[in-house]
């Protein structure tokens, strides 16, 4: 079964998604911290929850939580949207696709990040789209944390269908298939570069 975090992997490294469904590694970050900060204010408990719940997974993480709550807003435009169920997972046996909501409201979903990007990223797209697959909903918001702000997206069926294509060739990643080393920015902070350098790609990855 492909997550939709692997789909998101595919879009800004396909190796990554490689490494993400074959080596995952849970570790502490500022998303995950502020994550836990937004579930916990929006289900009318505090910072102390939040950080009761995130102490649970990384003990030894106390100052990625501090740096996240220092950065954190909590918008009062989000009370225009009431949510009716929270961390909601869903899966498609047909599609082989799960993945777990930050936010469900009554015609719309949101899922939290940290900084608002300044021109919309196509990875926020396809992840809209995958959940919009998952839920039936097709509208989406992201809630920029450490700026307050949302971001909306209307999903389109080519967006959905783009979404499709992608799941296609995670699917075969899933199978085995090793994607070609792609050299990015994103490789020197990246938590998989040591083992990348040293895996050579399969064959199949001349197909996806
Ligand atoms: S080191 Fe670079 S190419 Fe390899 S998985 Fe990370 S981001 Fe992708």
């Amino acid at each position: 079964m492909v997550r939709v975090s692997d789909v998101v992997s595919f879009v800004r490294c396909k190796r990554l998604a490689f490494f993400s469904i074959h080596h995952p590694k849970d570790f502490p970050t500022p998303l995950k911290a502020a994550r836990e900060i937004f579930l916990s204010l929006r289900k009318g408990f505090d910072y102390e929850w939040a950080f009761e719940r995130f102490s649970t997974l990384y003990p030894e993480a106390k100052d990625v939580f501090v740096e996240a709550s220092k950065n954190f807003i909590i918008s009062e435009e989000l009370e225009k949207l009431t949510p009716l169920k929270w961390e909601q997972y869903y899966h498609s046996e047909k599609l082989k696709l799960s993945g777990v909501v930050d936010e469900i409201h009554e015609n719309s979903f949101l899922w939290v990040s940290l900084k608002a990007p300044k021109k919309e990223k196509f990875e926020n797209r396809i992840k809209a789209a995958c959940y919009s697959i998952l839920t039936g909903i097709d509208t989406a918001y992201i809630y920029y944390c450490y700026d307050g702000k949302f971001e909306r997206i209307d999903v389109s069926r080519r967006d959905k269908y783009n979404a499709l294509r992608i799941i296609e060739k995670v699917r075969k990643i899933e199978k085995g298939t090793l994607p070609e080393r792609e050299e990015s920015w994103m490789c020197e902070k990246c938590v998989y570069v040591d083992s990348c350098k040293e895996k050579r790609s399969t064959f199949a990855s001349r197909f996806l």
